[in-house]
């Protein structure tokens, strides 16, 4: 039965429609990627509140996410991925599932390693971790993934701890979309933006950037080499 709910889309292209299921820095970033001819989804990172955005979509659109991508470790891009492999589970999902990251992303590789040692035997679909080393092909869907300096990223600084971090392309024939994931500014970052049919790119601070978040203004900046942008991962208000 068709659902009645409207989908409000952030972005719609001629191969892909996207929405910023949520995006605030330190909280949670989720995006939903839909293939428009095949109606398969893509989810970029999985933060807190995975379920409750998600359930504010027709049950297709959940039912259709057969990859996930992870931009990195933190908590609030992939701190609910076990609610989420959970939530399948309960809802007796049978389609296989790709999660695509970094290589020694160790805080997905925990949560899935305890989901996976909790429902071992009881879960009704296959899944898996991927590990992109730049390039990973699903149907007729190239991404492609790029380093990013992150705070502990690789290209983050020699003082911090060295951990993964990465901003992904998406694209179908003739359309791209770039994801920047969590990043400080770099020179290389302009080339993966340019001409992009869609850019989502991080614009974490209203004022000064840091070295690990590009401010609004720089990402203002990005976006304007992309034939769309939409700015996200912004700080939310916090009450005292
Ligand atoms: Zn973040
Ligand atoms: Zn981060």
């Amino acid at each position: 039965m068709p659902s009645d709910i409207t989908v409000h889309w952030d972005w719609i292209g001629q191969h892909f429609r996207v929405k910023i299921l949520c995006s605030l820095a330190g909280v949670a970033t989720q995006i939903l990627v839909n293939d428009i001819a095949t109606g398969s989804n893509i989810l970029m990172d999985v933060g807190d509140g995975i379920l409750r955005d998600l359930i504010s979509l027709p049950r297709t659109h959940y039912d259709n996410i057969d990859t996930i991508l992870i931009s990195h470790g933190h908590f609030d891009h992939v701190g609910s991925i076990f609610s989420l492999l959970a939530f399948f589970r309960m809802l007796n999902r049978k389609k296989r599932l790709n999660i695509i990251a970094s290589p020694n992303v160790i805080e997905l590789q925990g949560l899935v390693r305890t989901f996976q040692e909790s429902y071992e035997d009881s879960t009704p679909f296959e899944y898996e971790i991927i590990e992109i080393d730049s390039e990973q092909i699903v149907q007729d869907i190239i991404i492609k993934s790029f380093p990013v300096k992150h705070r502990g990223s690789l290209i983050g600084g020699d003082e911090l701890p060295k951990i993964p971090a990465i901003g992904f392309s998406i694209s179908k024939k003739e359309e791209t979309i770039v994801y920047t994931g969590d990043t400080g500014y770099f020179e290389l970052l302009k080339s993966h933006i340019t001409c992009a049919d869609l850019a989502i790119i991080e614009g974490t601070h209203e004022g000064e950037p840091s070295s690990y978040h590009l401010s609004v203004s720089q990402a203002k900046e990005l976006g304007r080499l992309a034939k769309n942008h939409l700015i996200i991962h912004r700080i939310p208000e916090i009450h005292d």
